[in-house]
């Protein structure tokens, strides 16, 4: 192993080194004997939006759950009761926070990580349940802003993913409560979805003091006036650092060095080089995309046609019902084109958005189904160790987290041989390192491949790391959809950004995209010269 970073990397078995001394007084909680350790907590400032950024698995949903008085957290030690939190927090903000705690005299609303389990707690339908909460009295605004209205009278079990988020939001908000905690709120949602919910949250009145944890970057960058990051070994301990600015805690954490509490928290930072604004790489030409056309009841969607090449990756950017599933499902010839003289024979594998988990088989066993790869050093390479799938092969596919079954669903695409791989928001439920390590997985597999791949994706930084080029779909949602390009990088953005009405610039140091404030000197600049993607 080797002794720079405090995450197990993927590549080579990295152990701990350079942890503060202090830190084991600093410890809040520890599940069991030998179970997982909390260090330090987050801490809001009133009539601010504090964010917290890290990876899975190291306590942010614990520090919320202790926060919020839900859990009586133990100090590393034997059970405590309330006023020994308060003697230990003696002089800092918290202890003022945990007497509230203590005597019942906070008010707070707290949107939970998981909502997949919201139905089966409340069975009425959404108007009723918001009605209920709505202690603001913003229900009117709200339904329109995040697009509630058509909902209204369904009752919850049968709403999509996208659908619930946005209502667990609404009632979250809507209440009157001296702190808003909101465990992730981008997953299910669009790109259009997520900026209503940004700006949604930045309308609260002034006083609204939010907690906000999220591993949508471009979210927490314009959502955020200060962050805490979170580090350390994901299932054994976790780390909360003090507050930072918000841009500079976003390129700490990218660049994988933190300089205040002088530790590297990744042995390699996460580079935006600036895509080239001509698109592709030089690859051969791999197939003519056919003009496709599809029309249900309801709905319609065409896709131009276009070219794709040998060893690139398109990414695809558009609202959800849109037509996106539609349209590959009529290249991987599953459903008929309405011009069905089209002659397609393309291999494709696809990743659906929503994965499903009835596999009672255990992780490895399930991959050797799919290649006769699976055991092969070439294997492990370049599937295996960049996905951490080895710490799952003995896991059971249902029992797996969003998290662990989003990286076996994408290793089970990419193990196929194909012409095109297809894979619908593989970020979803992952971090920002697995993220990472998934784009370079999925692009290295197509360069080795020679083969191609589609990726949609709602994370902006995620489309900015993978795409070569862009195919945009517009349209209207539930109506109709129109899929144009692929395009070069700049076109492609342009399109798509406009249709969204925002701009971008480039960070001076890590050339990360940031969505630049509405109305500002560069977005109007930007917007008037129609370079709404800063090259
Ligand atoms: P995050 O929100 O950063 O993904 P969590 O706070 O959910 O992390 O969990 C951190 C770690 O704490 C998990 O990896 C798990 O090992 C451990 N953990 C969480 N809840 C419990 C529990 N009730 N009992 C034992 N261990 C737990
Ligand atoms: P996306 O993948 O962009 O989210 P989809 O292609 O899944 O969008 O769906 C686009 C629209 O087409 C949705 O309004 C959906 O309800 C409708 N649709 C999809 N499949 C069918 C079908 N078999 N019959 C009727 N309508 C459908
Ligand atoms: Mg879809």
């Amino acid at each position: 192993g080797c002794n720079i970073c405090v995450r197990k990397c993927p590549f080579k078995a990295i152990t701990i080194v350079n942890l503060p001394e202090e830190l084991e007084e600093q410890a809040i909680h520890r599940f069991g004997e030998n179970g997982f350790v909390l260090y330090r907590l987050p801490f809001v400032s009133e009539g601010d939006v504090t964010g917290i950024l890290g990876p899975n698995g190291i306590g942010k949903t614990t520090a919320l759950k202790i926060l919020s008085g839900d859990m009586l957290p133990n100090l590393g030690g034997e059970a405590s009761d309330w006023s020994d939190i308060i003697e230990h927090f003696n002089g800092s903000i918290l202890q003022t926070h945990f007497e509230k705690i203590k005597d019942q005299d906070i008010k707070i609303s707290i949107k939970p990580q998981h909502i997949r389990s919201i139905p089966k707690a409340s069975s009425g339908q959404v108007g009723e349940l918001l009605e209920g909460v709505d202690e603001r009295g913003v229900l009117d605004e709200m339904a329109e802003r995040l697009q509630l209205k058509h909902v209204w009278d369904r009752k919850l079990d049968v709403l999509s993913g996208g659908e619930l988020q946005r209502v667990a939001i609404a009632a979250c908000l809507s209440r009157k409560a001296d702190l808003y905690f909101m465990d992730e709120v981008t997953p299910y949602l669009d790109i259009y979805q997520r900026k209503r919910v940004a700006s949604f949250i930045r309308d609260m009145p002034e006083e609204s003091t939010v907690l906000i944890i999220e591993h949508d970057i471009a979210i927490l960058d314009l959502l955020t006036d200060r962050l805490h990051l979170g580090y350390g070994d994901p299932g054994a301990y976790g780390i909360i650092t003090k507050p930072k600015g918000v841009r500079k805690g976003i390129n700490q954490y990218l660049d994988g060095f933190l300089p205040d509490e002088n530790i590297r928290i990744r042995s390699e930072s996460i580079d935006f080089k600036q895509a080239s604004a001509s698109g592709r790489t030089g690859g051969k030409e791999l197939i003519e995309l056919p003009n496709l056309v599809k029309e249900y009841e309801d709905f319609k969607v065409e896709l131009d046609g276009g070219q794709l090449y040998q060893g690139e990756t398109v990414g695809i950017v558009g609202p959800n019902a849109i037509g996106k599933t539609t349209v590959v499902s009529m290249l991987a010839g599953k459903t008929e084109p309405k011009n069905s003289d089209v002659n397609l024979d393309l291999k494709i594998s696809y990743k659906p958005q929503y994965i499903k988990a009835d596999v009672n088989m255990d992780v490895g066993s399930f991959l050797a189904t799919i290649t006769s790869d699976y055991g092969s050093s070439y294997y492990k390479t370049r599937i295996m160790n960049p996905l951490s799938l080895d710490e799952l092969v003995e896991s059971k596919i249902n029992d797996l987290s969003g998290g662990e079954l989003q990286r076996v669903a994408i290793a089970a695409c990419l193990s196929r041989k194909a012409d095109i791989y297809i894979l619908d928001e593989p970020s979803a439920h992952l971090d920002v390192e697995q993220r990472t390590m998934a784009i370079k997985t999925i692009k290295r597999v197509v360069k080795n491949m020679e083969s191609s791949a589609l990726v949609v994706d709602h994370d902006i930084y995620m489309i900015d790391l993978l795409s070569d080029r862009l195919m945009v779909f517009d349209g209207e949602p539930g109506i109709e959809g129109h899929a144009h390009g692929p395009y070069n990088m700049r076109k492609g953005m342009n399109m798509f950004l406009k249709n969204l009405g925002i701009t971008f610039r480039r960070d001076e140091d890590t050339k990360r995209p940031r969505i630049n404030k509405e109305n500002s000197h560069l977005d109007r600049k930007q917007k008037r010269n129609g370079e709404y993607y800063y090259l």
